[in-house]
Parts: C-alpha cells; structure tokens; sequence
C-alpha cells in the first residue's frame, strides 16, 4: 500500500468506524491519522492521551472487528499511538492529499465541461491549428482563420473559406470554435452543416399549428450564439426560401456584432440561384482559398500523422506518398493510412516498396507539364496552340494566353521566368497575365469556371 491507499483506506475504515461508535467518541476518531499497516497491524496516531486511553479501554474489540471486516483478516487490529507532533505532521499531510484531490477533481470537471461543449458545438477534436499544417496554399486562410478566432467579429465579418473537397475547409473552420471555446470560454460557437440548417428550417417551418413558436425558436438557436460556423454552404443551392431565413440570420447575427464563418466549395455567385442579398453579404467581409498544397507541405501532413501516432517510416515511402497524392489532402492522408494499416496488419516496415505494393500508383502518370497545360486550354478556348505561344492579340487569345499562363504557375509552381521561356515571353508580361487572370477570378464568373473545366480535364480536380 502506498501512501495515498493508505489514507484511503483508513478513510474507509474511519467512516465504519464513526457509523458505528457513539457521537460522542467521534471528535477522538476524527484526530486518529494513519501511519502505517504492517502484517495486519493498523497504527494510528492521535495527539490527544485521553483519546488513546478512553478508545482502547471502551472500543477497542469493536474498532478491531470493523477492521476485520473491512481488510477481511480475521487477526488485524487497530494500534493506537498517542505523539502530538506524529499527529500533527499527519494531519498536514492527510491536507495536502485532499487538497490535491479536491484539484484533479475541478479538473476533470473542467475537462468534462468542456467535451459536453465540444459535443454541444458539434466539433471534432482533431481539427485544431495545432494539427494544421500551414504552406503557401493555405497560409492566407489560415493566417485569417487565426485572426478572426483571436478577434472575432472585429475585422473579417463574415469569413468566407472557399475551395476544393478536401484541402482543409472544416479543419480550419473548426479550428476558429476549438480555440475560442479554449481561449475564451465564455463565447458561444456553433458549428453547423449547412444540410443540417437546411433539414431544421423546413422541419420548423412545417409545423403548422405553432409555427411562429418553432420559428423563433429556431431563430434563438441560431441566434443565441457568438460565432456561427457554417460548413458548406454551397448545398443551399436552389433553395430559395432557406436562403432567405438564412440571410435573417447573418442579419440579425451581424447587428448584435456576432462573427460569421462560412465555407464553401466554390464562390458565392457559382451557388445556382443565390439571392443576390445573401451572396453579397458574403462578400462584405473577407473571401480566402484553399488550394491544393505543394510537394512539402504534403510531406509535412503526412508525417506530422505519423509523429502524432508514433509511427516509424522511411523518408522515401512517406515522399511517395505525398508525390503521388497530390490533389486531396483527405486522400492524401487516407493513402498513407491504409499503408500505415498494411504495415500493421502483416508486421512490416514502412518502406518505399510497400507504398508501392499497397498504393499501386500509375507512376507513368502524365505529369502537369506546360505543354499539356496549354494543349487543353487551346481546345477549350478552341484556339490554336501556336497562337497562344505567338503575338496574335485578338481578346480571344489573349485570354486564352493569359489562362494558360495562370494555370501554369498555379498548377507547377515554376518561376514566372521558365513560364516566360515556354510562351516566350519575358518574365514580367508573364507575371502581369498571371496577375490580370487572378484579380478577375472572384470577380468574373466565367474565368473562374473555364479555369475550373480546364483543370478538370487536365484532371487534377
Ligand atoms: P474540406 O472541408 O475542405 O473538404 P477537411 O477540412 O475535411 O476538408 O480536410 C480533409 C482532411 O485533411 C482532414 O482530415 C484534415 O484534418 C486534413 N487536412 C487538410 N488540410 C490540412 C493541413 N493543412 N494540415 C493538416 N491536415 C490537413
Ligand atoms: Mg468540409
């Protein structure tokens, strides 16, 4: 028995002890500190003599039959010690664990406390700015995302967080609640799916007999709150009398100061039949992208998994699976799960070959390269190749040029100077049409989604 089962025994005993003994033995009880249990001997210490003489006189056979009972052995019996100092110095001790007990006890309340939050939220715990890996294609969201959780409602009212499936959306937006509910846990953040928004407006609204009560009853829900995250709002699309209620929402949400995040898989005005009302709110505050990470911070994701599950792995199978993965970090992440679970299963290392053998990745893929790049934008724009490489300015070249040289850059990251080279141009008009094509991207409706069939034929959405 260490010490802390000591006192814990005792305590049991202690408590049979003051059911059983007459009230007014109960302050001798109370001063009795355990010091020990040796082969069957319970010692006790008190610093009070009449204590020790009127316990072992009167209740001795009585104490020891209780401490029977209790350690179930037949021979053990109590020993009572009569040292002031013994005494006092146990007491201080016996404090001391319960004052440490009465600490880890808050503390899990706490903790507690704050999972029925998470679960109140709707958060998952993984999704944290601890656990996000930050590159070029996300530092500006995420540098945001950051912003907003330290200062809500004070600058980028609403967030709007837009890109692919899989590059990170939720992770970030939830990150926005995790820190707050952390940092300041006074805010209230709900986390919403936006077909959960959608599935409890219509059931309200459905309600006939007390429908005003429901409404605003759902109004409070959504309402009630600091920061509402709402996930994928693209799935709003079409449903004209939601998007309305929606609208009430961020109003309402936006008046009393509240901060609004929102992410989306596309722009507002690619949302079919957006109200032009709510697809400009999201534009009042601040828009930012995810775009598919480069080759290292895809290195880092995946081996930040296998720091975090201590998992050991060759530098080359972890570089294969971040080379061939390069479009979804969720199917980035799944790849090398499911090697990590290869290796598991038949007790193997993780080495390059078994990447290989469980991934069976195409290494002969064509690669993104310029000359494929600017080979499906001419078919798009239905222009020729040597046009685009040559000076023709017609407005219809010219964007073809200017889209080519864009998806260039975007997709292989290679310096505006090699880019030049290939559609022999010098650096700067290369930089310029970089540039003309990006501002016009949120803009202009029509060069976000040719840009979005290009690369879907080029296959890299
Ligand atoms: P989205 O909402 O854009 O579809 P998610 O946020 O669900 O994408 O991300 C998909 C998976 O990839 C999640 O498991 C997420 O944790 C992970 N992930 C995405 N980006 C990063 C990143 N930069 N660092 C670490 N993990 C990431
Ligand atoms: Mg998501």
């Amino acid at each position: 028995m260490n010490n802390i089962e000591l006192k814990r025994f005792w305590e049991k005993v202690k408590e049979e002890l003051i059911g059983s003994l007459p009230e007014s033995v109960h302050p001798w009880i109370y001063s009795l500190e355990v010091s020990g249990y040796d082969k069957g001997v319970l010692t006790v210490v008190t610093g009070q003599t009449m204590a020790k003489e009127w316990l072992r006189k009167n209740h001795s056979v009585q104490m020891d039959s209780i401490l029977q009972k209790i350690s179930q052995n037949n021979n053990a019996r109590i020993h009572i010690i009569y040292d002031e100092t013994a005494a006092h110095q146990l007491k201080k001790e016996t404090e001391k664990i319960h004052k440490k007990e009465m600490e880890a006890q808050l503390k899990e309340q706490a903790m507690e406390n704050l999972s029925c939050m998470h679960s109140s939220a709707n958060l998952n715990l993984k999704y944290k700015f601890e656990n996000f890996v930050v590159g070029d294609n996300n530092k500006f969201a995420h540098d945001a995302a950051l912003a907003v959780a330290k200062h809500p409602a004070t600058k980028f009212n609403p967030l709007f967080i837009y890109g692919n499936a899989g590059l990170g959306k939720t992770h970030l937006m939830q990150a926005i609640g995790h820190y707050t509910i952390f940092n300041n846990p006074k805010l209230r953040v709900k986390y919403t799916k936006t077909d959960d928004y959608i599935s409890d407006f219509i059931s309200n609204s459905r309600k006939t007999n007390d429908s005003i009560e429901n409404m605003s009853k759902f109004n409070k829900k959504y309402t009630n709150i600091d920061i509402i995250l709402i996930d994928d709002i693209q799935l709003i699309e079409s449903k004209e009398k939601t998007m309305v209620r929606m609208q009430q929402t961020f109003d309402t949400l936006y008046e009393k100061g509240k901060q609004i995040v929102i992410t989306s898989d596309r722009l507002p005005e690619e949302i079919p039949k957006i109200t032009d009302a709510l697809s400009s709110r999201f534009k009042k505050g601040l828009m930012v992208e995810l775009t598919p990470p480069d080759f290292n911070t895809r290195l880092e994701i995946i081996k930040n998994i296998a720091k975090n599950n201590d998992i050991k792995a060759d530098k080359d199978a972890l570089e294969y699976v971040a080379k061939y993965f390069s479009k979804n970090v969720r199917e980035l992440e799944g790849a090398f799960t499911k090697v990590c679970a290869y290796a598991e299963f038949y007790n193997k290392q993780i080495t390059i070959d078994l990447a290989r053998e469980v991934l069976k990745c195409d290494e002969n893929n064509k690669q993104i390269t310029f000359d494929n790049i600017t080979e499906v934008t001419a078919k798009y724009f239905e222009v020729d190749i040597n046009d685009i490489k040559g000076t023709t300015r017609s407005q219809k070249i010219s964007l073809a040029r200017q889209t080519a040289i864009y998806i260039c850059r975007e997709l292989t990251n290679q310096s505006f100077e090699l880019i030049g080279e290939f559609f022999r141009r010098k650096h700067t008009t290369t930089m310029y049409a970089y540039e003309q094509i990006k501002g016009k991207i949120n803009s202009q409706k029509n060069i976000s989604s040719s840009i979005r069939e290009i690369k879907q034929a080029l296959k890299v959405l």
